[in-house]
């Protein structure tokens, strides 16, 4: 079947990309209940899709309409879930997902990763990777882990600052790469010991918002380039940012097909801001197919750019800006982290256990010191006593503080807002240099 392999190429030319659409699509019209369901309800024929500029044709999928049916309805009917990698969305819109792929799967994205990497630094074998601010889960529990030449290190968001320091100084990464809140608390107790890193070729950011203000802070204190990257885990890497043009981006045609569209779902001209549709252009064993991210961005004229690229471009807006959360003892510590203290507390190993059943969306507020309010709305499977967990890892956090869960009806942002899955509403020395960067 055509495309079945094309969706493989590392580097894909338009009509690889075009094909390779034809394939997901296709098959998952075939073999995905969800995707014959709503293909089928907005009466549209998956054959009439050749191509890229067809998507539009097709409904918009959001994660709660995905993620409610269950595996049985999400996944490619051939595929046992067993051999499937999972992996879970660390909270960007309050919905949680879980994202499957095959080994091939798997591998590729890998690769797309490390191919994005490649576009701005110069990266050779055998390779060094310090990754910093991860979380302990998945496959990815070893602080040290070989993938044939690339040996990567990984300093978790969990690991005292001491021992981060202590890991990051007797290494010699080729590349360093993380969320740029991590980085920015690992650069700044850096600077306060006054202990000189080792320069990596490129730092690597992803996930967050990369402000000027942290790009400085991170190229003064590592010495080295800084690129940013728009990332989540249902495609890998989304988008690197151009060599040429800091504020610009392109779309990784590897893996995926971006669209902008309004208010009403309507396709917006090139130049104008709209809410960000993916389509994975690799995973057919559960397809995003015109997949609502919750995030913001503009595509600019595809084209050739000075840095040599061909292809699309684009701008991300509004991304993702959370607040640090500040400990009744001074400590403040990243949105991230905070989300790991509260998401780590549900049974994710037991396998009864269905996250979008018990909760559709859930928000972290910090409104106080010691109080911590989690705002839910609940599934049919939701019972009070999952919190006896939290409460108790919110404890280990800092002994003085408070939860308070609140049930609510809804938590979906007002059209064009952005939801903050954790929001802290309190003065931290994140926020404070924000502030201040925005005042110049
Ligand atoms: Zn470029």
């Amino acid at each position: 079947m055509i495309g079945k392999w094309t969706r493989f190429l590392p580097r894909k030319r338009k009509a690889d990309v075009d094909r390779a659409v034809r394939y997901i699509v296709s098959s998952a019209y075939k073999n995905v209940p969800f995707y014959r369901r709503i293909y089928d309800l907005a009466s549209v024929d998956p054959a009439s899709i050749r191509g890229a500029e067809d998507l539009p044709r097709l409904p918009i999928v959001s994660r709660l309409d995905l993620m409610v049916g269950g595996p049985a309805a999400y996944l490619h009917r051939n595929i046992s879930p067993g051999k499937l990698t999972i992996k879970h969305t660390t909270g960007t819109t309050g919905t949680p997902v879980i994202v499957h792929m095959n080994k091939r799967e798997e591998a590729f994205r890998k690769i797309t990763i490390l191919d994005a990497f490649q576009r701005n630094g110069r990266l050779t074998c055998p390779l060094t990777i310090i990754d910093v601010g991860g979380e302990v889960k998945d496959s990815a529990t070893q602080i040290e882990q070989r993938i044939g030449p690339v040996r990567i290190i990984r300093l978790f968001r969990t690991m005292p600052m001491e021992q981060q320091i202590d890991v990051l100084t007797h290494s010699r990464p080729a590349l360093i790469n993380g969320r740029p809140s991590a980085l920015w608390q690992l650069a700044n107790a850096l600077l306060e010991k006054r202990i000189d890193p080792p320069t990596p070729s490129v730092i690597n950011t992803g996930a967050e918002m990369l402000f000027d203000n942290v790009r400085e802070l991170l190229q003064n204190v590592f010495g080295c380039r800084v690129a940013d990257n728009y990332n989540c885990e249902e495609v890998g890497n989304t988008a690197w940012q151009c060599p040429s043009h800091t504020g610009r981006m392109h779309p990784n045609m590897a893996t995926v097909w971006i669209e902008t569209v309004d208010q009403q779902g309507n396709p917006v001209p090139a130049g104008s801001e709209g809410r960000l549709l993916v389509t994975n252009i690799y995973n057919s064993s559960m397809p995003f197919i015109r997949y609502e991210t919750g995030d913001r961005g503009t595509l600019m004229q595809s084209g050739h750019c000075q840095c040599g690229f061909n292809g699309p471009v684009m701008r991300l807006m509004e991304g993702r800006n959370e607040n640090f959360i500040v400990l009744p003892d001074g400590r403040e510590i990243t949105p991230r982290l905070m989300y790991e203290v509260i998401n780590s507390a549900f049974p994710h190993d037991d396998p009864r256990w269905n996250m979008i059943d018990a909760i559709r969306m859930f928000q972290i507020i910090q409104e106080a010191k010691d109080l911590i309010v989690v705002k839910v709305v609940p599934g049919p499977a939701y019972s009070e006593s999952l919190w006896r967990a939290v409460e108790e890892n919110l404890k280990r956090l800092h002994p003085a503080m408070f939860l308070k869960v609140e049930i609510v009806n809804d938590l979906r942002p007002e059209p064009g807002k952005k939801f903050h899955q954790v929001l802290g509403k309190l003065n931290s020395r994140w926020r404070r240099e924000r502030e201040n960067q925005s005042d110049k």
